[in-house]
C-alpha cells in the first residue's frame, strides 16, 4: 500500500512562513479530513501539493512512491496517481466537460506514450456514462461548457468526475471557495464516498465542519498556525464541533 507522506513542510508566501513544518501521512484506502480555524494555512498546504507558483517551499518534503512530489511537473504528479483539484484552467470558452476530460486522459496518455492516438471515443463514452451513473450524475452535464457559469457545486462535479475518470491513488480536494454552499459539499461528500476504496486516499481539506456530516474520514487532522497540531478519528470532529478550536490551542501553548 503506497502512502504520501507530507515531512517537515515549510512553505512561504511573499517572504512570509505560512506553513511551518507539516507532517502528515495519508496512505491509500483512507480518508483524511484536515480542519483548522481560518488563516492556518490549510489552502497554503493544497495550493503548495498542487504546485502553485506562488508558495515557495524553504523546506521539507512530500513523498509519495519514493519520488519528492514537489520537484514533479503538474502532469507528472498526475502520472504518479496524485489527483489534485483545480488543476484545471478555469472557463475555457467551447470547451465541455467530458471534452476536458477527454484531453486530460489523453495527456497523461501520451506522456507515458507519445504515439498514443488517444482513449477512443466510443470507449471513453461509455467510461463517461457508467461514471456518471455510479456518482448519480445527469449525462446532460458532460456536455456543458467547462465552468460556463457554473454554481460551487457543478466546479465540484467536474472535479469529481474527473476524479473518477483519471481514477488517481491519491486525490487532494481543498473546499476553497465553496465552503458556504451546501450543493458543493454534497457533490464532494458522496463523490468521495462512491469513489473511495482501498485503492484510494483523499485528503479532504475544509473550512467548514459539516462536511464531516456526510463524510466519515478514517482520521481528522487539526492545523493551526502552519502546524498539524491534533490527529484523531471523527470523534475528534465532532468534539471540535461542539468545544471550537481554543481547547487546542490552549493545550498546544502548553497553558491547559
Ligand atoms: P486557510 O485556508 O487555513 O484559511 P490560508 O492558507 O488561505 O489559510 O492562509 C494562511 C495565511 O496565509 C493567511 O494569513 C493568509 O493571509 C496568508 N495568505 C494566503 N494566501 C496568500 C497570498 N496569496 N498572498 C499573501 N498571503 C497569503
Ligand atoms: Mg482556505
Amino acid at each position: 500500500m503506497a502512502e504520501l507522506v507530507i515531512r517537515n513542510l515549510h512553505v512561504s508566501i511573499e517572504g512570509k512562513e505560512i506553513l511551518k513544518g507539516v507532517d502528515l501521512t495519508l496512505p491509500q484506502g483512507e480518508v483524511h479530513a484536515i480542519m483548522g480555524p481560518n488563516g492556518t494555512g490549510k489552502s497554503t498546504l493544497a495550493y503548495t501539493l498542487m504546485g502553485h507558483p506562488s508558495y515557495e517551499v524553504t523546506e521539507g518534503e512530500v513523498i509519495y512512491r519514493g519520488q519528492n512530489v514537489l520537484d514533479l511537473a503538474a502532469n507528472e504528479r498526475s502520472l504518479l496517481g496524485i489527483f489534485l483539484a483545480f488543476q484545471y484552467p478555469v472557463g475555457i470558452p467551447g470547451v465541455t466537460v467530458a471534452n476536458f476530460i477527454r484531453s486530460a486522459i489523453n495527456a497523461r496518455r501520451r506522456s507515458i506514450n507519445p504515439e498514443d492516438k488517444g482513449v477512443p471515443l466510443l470507449e471513453f463514452r461509455r467510461e463517461v456514462k457508467s461514471q456518471m451513473e455510479l456518482l448519480r450524475m445527469d449525462p446532460a452535464f458532460a456536455g456543458r461548457y467547462l465552468n460556463d457559469g457554473f454554481s460551487g457545486g457543478e466546479k465540484k462535479r467536474a472535479e469529481i468526475l474527473q476524479m473518477a475518470m483519471l481514477k488517481p491513488e491519491i486525490a487532494i480536494l481543498d473546499e476553497t471557495d465553496s465552503g458556504l454552499d451546501i450543493d458543493a459539499l454534497k457533490v464532494v461528500s458522496d463523490g468521495v464516498n462512491t469513489l473511495k476504496g482501498p485503492d484510494l486516499g483523499v485528503l479532504v481539506i475544509t473550512h467548514y465542519q459539516r462536511i464531516l456530516n456526510y463524510i466519515q474520514p478514517d482520521v481528522v487532522h487539526v492545523m493551526m498556525g502552519g502546524r498539524i497540531v491534533e490527529s484523531g478519528d471523527k470523534d475528534l470532529a465532532l468534539h471540535l464541533e461542539e468545544r471550537g478550536y481554543e481547547w487546542i490551542r490552549e493545550k498546544v501553548n502548553g497553558i491547559a
